[in-house]
């Protein structure tokens, strides 16, 4: 097994893993939403706690959907024979950071760039 074979085996677990975290975050919010329409007569302080954690809930969904999203990307890439390359500019991504980031789809020059840009798009 090559080094990229294992780092796509990894991949792979920490899809499942993520798919797992986000099938059971939605069953919470399903649970948590059904147990509001059934109780009419909730006090206003309730009422908070429940928005924000609701609040917190889809902030987290988020963040996984993310890293699924991710990791999906990068399986994709290693299925079509492009792992490791970089999107943005098709150099070579070093191994070390494949290594640290199994899921990284950007050397890490292009990484740095795009996070620069975005910082300034991403503001509101
Ligand atoms: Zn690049």
């Amino acid at each position: 097994m090559n080094r990229f074979e294992e780092l796509y085996q990894n991949l792979k677990k920490e899809q499942v893993q993520l798919q797992r975290e986000l099938e059971q975050l939605r069953d919470e919010m399903k649970l948590a939403g059904e147990g509001r329409e059934g109780s009419p007569f909730g006090k206003r302080e309730e009422e908070a706690t429940e928005a924000s954690e609701l609040e917190r809930n889809l902030i987290l969904q988020s963040r996984l959907e993310d890293a699924l999203a991710e990791v999906e990307h990068a399986i994709r890439k290693y299925e079509a024979g492009t792992y490791g390359i970089c999107d943005l500019c098709g150099g070579a991504i070093a191994l070390a950071r494949l290594e640290a980031l199994p899921q990284a789809s950007l050397c890490l020059e292009c990484k740095a760039c795009q996070t620069k840009n975005g910082r300034n798009k991403s503001v509101r």
